[in-house]
């Protein structure tokens, strides 16, 4: 396939994901959204703490003679089910919480069959760490007293956790497949073919396993998450909430070591370079400046390059991974977008518009703090300010413009001039850190705690992370900005490179 029919296929690819969100006035709806009444089920934090067992076992005794122990289990306890008919218990469930409330019959039968092996007794001793077991006494009458090396229970079953978070994985759906299987044995899920019976019962032997294990944990979705039988649901919860807390409890958060971070360029003499063009910049304004009345429009051009340009220097100062990088791209970006937008219009009057809307800003700015600002802030001088309002014309003659300056938002300045691509890659995202949005916040200060008891919660880092370099974007949006330039007052050739480390 071409480059271009891959990049196209990409783009339709990426395209598709976005088109499945409905739009609902200011919201994009996602398509799992879009199903009626979907309940969020969730495997980790509801069903997981009721498989535990399963998962301790996989990991002591092995997968293959674990499976066969559950595929025992089921046997025997579905079966047993089917023999009696008008049960107080509506399944034969194997979690830890259902196991509680089965008829005494089945789990007299479960345990049987679980300890015939006596290997399992060690592998399932961290159970007992639970000060509220469902069916602790019973449980405890195979496994014995709380151990006095706890630490090392508590070690094996971070490890049975950790094989399980993923609900997707070899061991989840093993573990999920342990806890449907009695249920197909007792016959109160009637599967449709001889074929998926057969899936069912030879797991994981029979058929294409890419196809099986799906199947699998579908029909385990629906079983194990039943929110229809209230006295069920409502205990598993109440189990799995102490289950969770008992771990957090017993066990302390795990940080992971910070990435170390580098500066990947020649920091010095790449943001001299930059300062050099200052002087190139200066001496292209003074070539080509014929005249002394107030030109908005070459002033703002140079005006953008110059500002661009320090901007591009402060954010390779902090070695281009600092948050404030990722401050000086939006502003980069937003720079471009007005410069090129003005161009586009190609209207003289905009560049008044532009110039005057800043000079009212200044005017606003000033009386805000003659008449509101009892504090003067520090980085304010008044004097300043003042001087700004009143330069081009007097501020009394100064009208105010509220909103944006050009009664447009930056995105459709961005379709205008045809650089929307610059506002997607550069504008939308930087934003979310410069408005403090949670994920900006998540990535820069929080990571995820490696203890697996803890269900891969949140923790401050130990430092901020510094790791994604903007070095190259801000060098390329400087440069497109110097382009501008170019189109409008030619020619300048000067452009802004990375330089290597040496
Ligand atoms: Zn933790």
């Amino acid at each position: 396939m071409s480059q271009k029919r891959v990049r196209q296929k990409q783009k339709n690819k990426s395209k598709g994901k976005i088109d499945s969100h409905k739009r609902e006035g200011s919201k994009l709806i996602s398509p799992f959204n879009q199903i009626p009444n979907a309940a969020y089920i969730s495997w980790m934090n509801d069903r997981l703490p009721c498989m535990i067992w399963a998962a301790l076992l996989m990991n002591t005794i092995g997968r293959d003679q674990a499976i066969e122990t559950f595929r025992q289990i089921g046997l025997h306890v579905g079966k047993l089910f089917q023999e009696i008919e008008n049960r107080n218990c509506s399944l034969p469930r194997v979690g830890i919480y259902g196991l509680s409330i089965l008829d005494c019959d089945l789990q007299d039968k479960f345990f049987e069959v679980l300890f015939s092996d006596k290997r399992v007794v060690n592998a399932l001793k961290p159970l007992i760490l639970f000060k509220d077991l469902p069916l602790s006494k019973k449980w405890g009458e195979y496994l014995g007293e709380v151990p006095e090396n706890e630490g090392e229970f508590w070690t094996n079953l971070a490890d049975a956790v950790a094989i399980l978070l993923d609900h997707q994985s070899q061991e989840a759906t093993d573990c999920r497949w342990a806890y449907m299987i009695p249920i197909i044995y007792s016959g109160k899920l009637q599967l449709q073919t001889g074929e998926q019976y057969r899936e069912y019962t030879e797991y994981p032997n029979y058929e294409d396993q890419r196809k099986v294990r799906p199947f699998i944990r579908a029909t385990e979705m629906q079983f194990g998450g039943d929110t229809l039988d209230k006295d069920y649901s409502q205990g598993k919860k109440a189990w799995t909430e102490k289950f969770w807390n008992e771990c957090k409890g017993n066990t302390e958060c795990i940080s992971p070591a910070p990435n170390k971070s580098s500066v990947d360029f020649d920091l010095m003499e790449t943001v001299s370079l930059v300062r050099d063009i200052w002087n190139d910049l200066f001496d292209h304004f003074l070539k080509t400046d014929k005249f002394t009345h107030i030109q908005p429009k070459r002033d703002a051009s140079f005006g953008f390059c110059f500002y661009a340009l320090t901007v591009t220097q402060e954010g390779l100062a902090s070695s281009g991974k600092l948050v404030t990088a990722k401050l000086a791209l939006r502003m980069l970006a937003e720079i471009y977008i007005t410069f090129n937008y003005l161009i586009s219009v190609r209207d003289e009057k905009l560049w008044d518009i532009y110039r005057s809307y800043g000079s009212g800003q200044a005017k606003l700015t000033f009386l805000k703090l003659e008449e509101i600002l009892e504090n003067q802030p520090g980085y304010l001088k008044k004097e300043n300010v003042e001087a700004l309002a009143n330069e081009d014309i007097y501020m009394d003659f100064q009208n105010i413009s509220l909103g944006n300056w050009a009664n447009i938002d930056l995105r459709k300045m961005s379709q205008v001039a045809g650089c929307k691509s610059i506002y997607d890659a550069y504008y939308a995202w930087p934003s979310s850190y410069v408005h403090g949005q949670w994920c900006a916040i998540r990535d820069v200060v929080f990571t995820t705690c490696h203890n697996p008891l803890h269900r891969l919660h949140r923790i401050p880092r130990l430092a901020p992370r510094y790791e994604d370099g903007a070095e190259s974007d801000l060098i390329l949006l400087f440069n497109k900005v110097l382009d501008l330039l170019n189109e409008v007052y030619p020619s300048f050739d000067k452009r802004a490179e990375l330089v290597e480390k040496p």
